[in-house]
């Protein structure tokens, strides 16, 4: 049982704040993604709960033990890095018996755990090779292994295929998933790329400047996020975000009007209400669809906007279209077979039950999610 739990956690450098009350329940043999900006706490978090740091404030339990002051010697966990520290000069069975050999672990029992994570990691082939000599694809399966070896009740991994190419990265997602769920140990996987996170986790914790904004999964982060910094962070390209405030509409019920060209649009019941609960039903709001819940139209017709079509992106099996919308740019993805041309005006709708509405000010996301489709 590997859970890793994180009390009030805070991580302070002098009078700077790295990581801020963090509150985060990583589930026994869980793959929990954490994701976020660039300098927002990652590899923070990631170091306290190695115990390369120990946290400013708060508490760390281990499979239910407190860890909180224990240094990463006294933790069985693996950290595995984005710059593996291979020793060059060693073959890689040396490399990834090393950590075996100095916890004088015997030649017979060494053999066997190597050449199981070899398979695991299929490099039996290369066992007698050296470092340099590999790809950085198998040079990272090799610090893998070094850590796999070791059996730890969880592993650590910061952004450990940051540095491959594209082709390598795809190979390695799929590759280091189906680890996880080979061996099934609690996982901590840091990333700043969405796509990966998203791909990869059972769970994505999102975090900015220092603070966790939102856990969940990846469908569920993606369809309700909890913010403004969550859903503008989520999502390739990511969710439109369009002025507004409540007006009435033609049949008299609370509406949103746009502020690009102050056309009035009609929303379902269960936003009314929460436009109807709002003190004075005022304020500034902020509309937030995703660019598969706008559809475009020919015709002019109720709920609809005039856009005009700006450049267009053509990505395969679907389209990115930019479309003006006053001062605004709205992305939307559409399929091939729909035709639109530069410059040309095109109507375009919302998939109301999938629009989300935040406040300008404090740029929470108002809508409840229950109810409601992602
Ligand atoms: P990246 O993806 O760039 O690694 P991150 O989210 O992992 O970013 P951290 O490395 O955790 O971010 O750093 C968070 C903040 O804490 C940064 O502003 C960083 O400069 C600061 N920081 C980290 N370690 C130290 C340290 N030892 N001393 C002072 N400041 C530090």
């Amino acid at each position: 049982m590997a859970e890793i739990v994180l009390k009030n956690m805070y991580k302070r450098f002098d009078d700077f704040t790295a990581v801020k009350d963090l509150n985060l329940t990583i589930e026994d043999k869980e793959f929990l993604v954490l994701l976020g900006p660039s300098g927002c706490g990652k590899t923070t978090t990631l170091r306290c709960i190695s115990g390369l740091e120990l946290p400013s404030e708060g508490h760390i339990l281990l499979g239910g033990e407190e860890v909180t002051n224990r240094r990463a010697s006294q933790r069985d966990i693996a950290f595995v890095f984005q710059l593996y520290a291979l020793y060059p000069h060693m073959t890689v069975f040396e490399n990834i018996a090393f950590p075996l050999r100095t916890q004088k672990v015997s030649k017979k029992r060494i053999q066997k755990e190597v050449m199981q994570a070899a398979e695991l990691l299929r490099i039996k082939h290369i066992l007698n090779k050296k470092p340099k000599a590999l790809s950085g694809g198998d040079q990272q399966r090799i610090a893998l292994g070094r850590a796999l070896v070791r059996r730890p009740k969880a592993f650590l991994l910061d952004e450990p295929i940051g540095t491959l190419d594209a082709a390598f990265r795809e190979e390695m997602r799929t590759e280091l998933k189906k680890l996880h769920v080979d061996i099934g140990a609690t996982t901590v996987y840091v990333t700043h790329d969405q796509m990966e996170a998203m791909s990869m986790g059972d769970r994505i914790a999102v975090m900015n400047q220092a603070e966790l904004q939102q856990v969940g999964e990846p469908h569920d982060v993606y369809a309700n996020p909890k913010n403004l910094f969550v859903a503008q962070f989520i999502g390739s390209p990511g969710m439109n975000f369009l002025e507004c405030k409540a007006a009435k509409d033609t049949k008299g019920d609370i509406a949103l009007q746009m502020t690009s060209d102050g056309t009035v649009i009609s929303v379902p019941k269960d936003i009314q209400n929460v436009l109807n609960s709002r003190k004075g039903g005022s304020g500034e709001l902020i509309l937030g669809v995703r660019p598969e819940d706008v559809l475009f139209s020919i015709q002019k017709k109720e709920n609809h906007i005039s856009t005009e079509v700006y450049a267009i992106e053509k990505m395969g099996s679907y389209n990115i279209v930019d479309v003006n919308y006053g001062t605004e740019l709205l992305r939307v993805r559409t399929l091939p077979g729909i035709k639109v041309d530069y410059g040309t005006t095109v109507y375009a709708t919302f998939d109301m039950e999938r629009i989300r509405l935040f406040d300008k000010k404090s740029e929470e996301n108002l809508i409840q999610t229950v109810g409601r489709s992602g």
